[in-house]
């Protein structure tokens, strides 16, 4: 069996390597347009930010590494340009030359991952504004800064991308403005909890501009002037914009593969696209959302992985199927966490879905113990059967094992009572007896009984 991927980082080396587990014989050719293979882009923002050191460290596999490990054929720089579904074949352009060559297939991953939206407007071609996507695009900034000491940048949108590299152009002693469309940061989480966000960027000097949209660029003198609709235009030195991603999905659309919501790829449980021979995983696809049962579009690390692995089960395997994302996410921003999983109470009631919430603050671990911390937690619940549809939670200490507490619980089709009789770890530094996961649990059995 011959297979082909298209996109050799989360979703397409993870396909890779359950693919090589499963057969030996295989022969698995990954075709990756950027100049790196299985490359950590979670990690981009901190290499920026000076807390990951090295260039290596971003890219823990090679070409050669996978070959020798694997032995799977690794081409760089090797962009898949068309499919020809009739024939099972895959046209590549090598880009050290520019030379076409076709590949044939028996079957296909598709794993190209989402781009940067980069919207049309006013000025967007200048070399000052940067977008983070790939390794090149994290070299770029870097080397930019490097070469112009630049004390003042201006990031635009609040969302993961945005946020993080906001903190960490601030790490590397540079003035930032954020500017976010929406009046909160981070919109997975509902305004109320957001808002500890926007208190601790502000404290840690990144200057917030909400609900403001920019509706252009210039240049004056050397410097780049963002324009702000119903504001005065603002001078900075550079520009990350991170407003959004969509999929990658041109290659698909033109071979005639059948597309979903923002033009995600279609695809089954099995991660089978609408040919039978083609997969298709991560950024690039719809899921079906796990709380809601809708149409979802979740560009996340870990649901890239199993996808991954789960094409890979299908063509050389025991079939096993993806039951969908619930958006399970975690931030870092200067010293607050900030994390959520399942549906937001704004999109629960957006879906017309009868809900509540319960909002609460505990501390992290024993009060008597040094360095308690307190963790802020919302819980949005299905009324009537208490069902558990979403969780956020910030704070300084413990949020990310309460929030993954949560997502399991969510996983499982918990309801409040189930929070209320889970048995958590404790001691003193680690946590309380009662841990907030059950105070959640509590509180939400009292407000049902109550109605
Ligand atoms: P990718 O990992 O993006 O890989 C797609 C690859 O396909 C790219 O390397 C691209 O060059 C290649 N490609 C595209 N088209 C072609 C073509 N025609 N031919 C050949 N190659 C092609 N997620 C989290 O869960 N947690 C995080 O903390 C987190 N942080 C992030 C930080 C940054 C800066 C970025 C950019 C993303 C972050 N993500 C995070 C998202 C996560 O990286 C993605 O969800 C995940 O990588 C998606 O996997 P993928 O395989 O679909 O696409």
């Amino acid at each position: 069996m011959k297979i082909v991927i298209v996109g050799g980082v989360a979703g397409g080396a993870t396909a890779a390597a359950r693919l090589r587990r499963l057969s030996e014989d295989a022969e698995i050719i990954i075709l990756e347009r950027s100049g790196f293979v299985s490359y950590a882009n979670c990690g981009l923002p901190y290499y920026i930010g000076g807390e990951i050191k090295s260039r290596s460290a971003l890219t823990l596999q090679t070409p050669g590494g996978f070959k020798q490990r694997f032995n799977i054929d690794v081409r760089v720089k090797n962009e898949a340009i068309a499919i020809d579904m009739a024939n099972k074949t895959v046209r590549v352009r090598n880009l050290n030359d520019g030379s076409e060559y076709t590949e044939t297939y028996d079957k296909l991953i598709l794993s190209p991952g989402a781009k940067a939206i980069v919207p049309d407007i006013d000025g967007i071609a200048s070399d000052k504004i940067f977008t983070l996507r790939t390794v090149e695009n994290t070299f770029e900034i870097d080397d930019y800064i490097k070469k112009n000491s630049p004390e003042t940048a201006v990031v635009i949108g609040g969302g993961f991308i945005g946020l993080e590299m906001a903190e960490n152009l601030t790490r590397r002693g540079i003035k930032v403005k954020l500017i976010q469309r929406t009046e909160s940061v981070m919109p997975n989480l509902d305004y109320d909890m957001a808002c500890m966000l926007h208190a601790e960027l502000l404290n840690n000097g990144v200057e917030l501009m909400l609900s403001k949209n920019v509706i252009g660029f210039g240049n004056i003198r050397d410097k780049l002037e963002v324009r702000i609709e119903e504001e005065a235009p603002i001078e900075t030195e550079f520009a990350i914009l991170a407003v959004g991603v969509v999929p990658e999905s041109h290659l698909a659309e033109e071979a005639g593969l059948e597309l979903g919501i923002k033009k995600a790829i279609k695809v089954n449980s099995h991660m089978q696209t609408s040919d039978p021979d083609i997969y298709a995983v991560g950024d690039a696809v719809q899921v079906t959302n796990f709380v809601t049962g809708e149409p979802d579009f979740v560009p996340l690390a870990g649901p890239a992985g199993r996808q991954g692995r789960i094409a890979a089960e299908n063509i050389l395997g025991a079939g096993s199927r993806y039951d969908g994302a619930q958006g399970s996410g975690i931030l870092r921003v200067f010293g607050l966490t900030a994390a959520c999983t399942g549906i937001n109470e704004e999109r629960a009631r957006r879906r017309k879905i009868d809900c509540g919430s319960v909002d609460l603050e505990y501390p992290s671990h024993a009060g008597y113990y040094p360095g308690a911390e307190e963790i802020f937690m919302k819980a949005v619940f299905e009324k009537g059967t208490g069902k558990i549809l979403g969780a956020q939670f910030t704070g300084r200490d413990g949020v990310d094992k309460r929030c993954d507490v949560m997502a399991a619980a969510i996983r499982m089709g918990a309801t409040a009572s189930d929070l209320t009789r889970f048995e958590l770890c404790y001691a003193p530094p680690f946590g309380t007896p009662k841990d907030i996961v059950n105070v959640a649990g509590d509180l939400i059995e009292k407000k049902l009984g109550a109605e």
